[in-house]
């Protein structure tokens, strides 16, 4: 079973490849194209480069292709991409200017391309459709909430993806197969006790935390938007609702000049003035650049803010994870995060944690009541993964 997955940006395409003769996927080929400025060209280079490196011979021996969606109005899950589908997108695309309206068109491109072959979305916001609604709602009047001013959450390819491996780490097969066939029965698979309450930090570009209690999401920082939660590489976190017309009108600019400001120039570009790459401020604040430190201790400041809600909410957690490029790689900011918890029963081992860059592993100490992991994410083969379930269930279903 073959399955590529496109990633569309709103001037790029880039893709990759897999097979999913083994449950687990191979990566067979990936690619891809920036200032794309004819989308249906550039689907047909991509199809061209993966028949010239040998791995179909044309279209059908595709068995799907998958893309990850972000929000589209009540649907949500991983779904095959019909028109009712593609609809409910376009009526959320103000919500996700950048995302949606590109991703709309180059679905459609790749189902003029190849009508006979499954096109399926795994939506972002996934993973929190069965968490709670207190945990979701902003205190706004109805009329608001009905236009989806809501906490929506994203991520939910990472995060999923880490509650399942995190579940098999720690040896709870049970919720790692309820992970497994979330979309397929909505999160009915039983499991046993004791629970098993997972926070999940995927810090990077842009950075989520989320707390997952055997298996299901029970909320996300990220709320209606990307541009909420921790400070990202240059976007605004959370933000009090008040800051906006207030600066609009203080600082004499215009509406949307607040909102190229709060999403091109803030986070930890903003705080830092740097830079909104982790290494550059790294190296600027061990210089004494005090703008430098200040925007790292914001966000470990925030990072733990939101670990601790989770934390609270679901009584304690068994294990802590880190995923993305900061989490994955910042051993620093790791040990900042951690630090000073021992009366939580979170203690980072020093030594496993400095060695610990990129690759999978537990980086607290033995007795730690908390463990600490880092489990490398990819988003490109979660995509792939769900869109492999889906197919085989489908398959399933049919024969039955
Ligand atoms: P995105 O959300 O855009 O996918 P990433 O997950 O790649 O972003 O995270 C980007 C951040 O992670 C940057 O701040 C970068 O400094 C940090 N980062 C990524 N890779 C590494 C690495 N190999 N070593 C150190 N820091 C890294």
């Amino acid at each position: 079973m073959k399955i590529l997955v496109a990633n569309i940006g709103s001037t790029s395409l880039k893709w990759r490849l897999f097979d999913f003769s083994n449950p687990a996927g191979q990566l067979l080929h990936k690619g891809g194209f920036e200032r794309v400025t004819d989308y249906a060209l550039a689907i047909s280079d991509c199809l061209a480069q993966i028949k010239a490196a040998g791995h179909i011979a044309n279209e059908s021996d595709l068995a799907g292709v998958g893309f990850k969606t972000v929000i589209a109005k009540n649907v949500s899950g991983c779904v095959r991409l019909d028109e009712r589908v593609l609809g409910a997108m376009e009526a959320y695309n103000g919500l996700a200017p950048a995302h949606n309206p590109p991703y709309l068109t180059g679905i459609r491109l790749f189902g003029q391309r190849m009508p006979g072959v499954p096109l399926v979305g795994l939506f972002e916001t996934a993973f929190y459709q069965f968490a709670p609604e207190a945990m979701m709602r902003y205190a706004v009047p109805q009329t608001w909430s009905d236009i989806g001013i809501r906490r929506w959450g994203f991520h939910g390819a990472s995060h999923k993806f880490i509650a399942e491996r995190s579940a098999e780490l720690l040896g709870r097969e049970d919720v790692a197969e309820r992970v497994r066939n979330l979309y397929m029965d909505g999160g009915k698979s039983s499991v046993k006790e004791p629970a098993l309450r997972v926070i999940s930090c995927h810090l990077g570009g842009t950075s989520s935390i989320t707390g997952i209690r055997n298996g299901l999401a029970i909320g996300n920082s990220l709320g209606m938007s990307p541009q909420s939660g921790l400070p990202h590489n240059n976007r605004v976190g959370d933000l009090d609702a008040e800051a906006i017309p207030y600066a609009v009108k203080t600082l004499g600019i215009t509406l949307a000049e607040a909102q190229r400001q709060l999403t091109k120039e803030s986070g930890l570009q903003g705080l830092s003035g740097l830079s909104n790459d982790i290494r550059d401020i790294t190296s600027a604040a061990n210089q004494g650049n005090a703008n430098a430190k200040l925007a790292l201790d914001v966000f470990v400041a925030s990072a733990r803010h939101w670990i601790g809600s989770y934390f609270f909410e679901m009584g304690g957690a068994e294990a802590i994870v880190f995923t993305a490029g900061i989490g994955e790689n910042r051993v620093e900011l790791r040990a900042a995060i951690c630090a000073n918890l021992e009366g939580l029963g979170i203690e980072l081992d020093s030594a496993l944690n400095a060695s610990t860059r990129a690759a999978e592993g537990f980086i607290s100490q033995a007795h730690s009541r908390v463990k600490l992991l880092v489990i490398p994410t990819n988003e490109e083969l979660v995509v792939a993964r769900e869109v492999s379930r889906l197919l085989r269930s489908e398959v399933r279903t049919q024969t039955a």
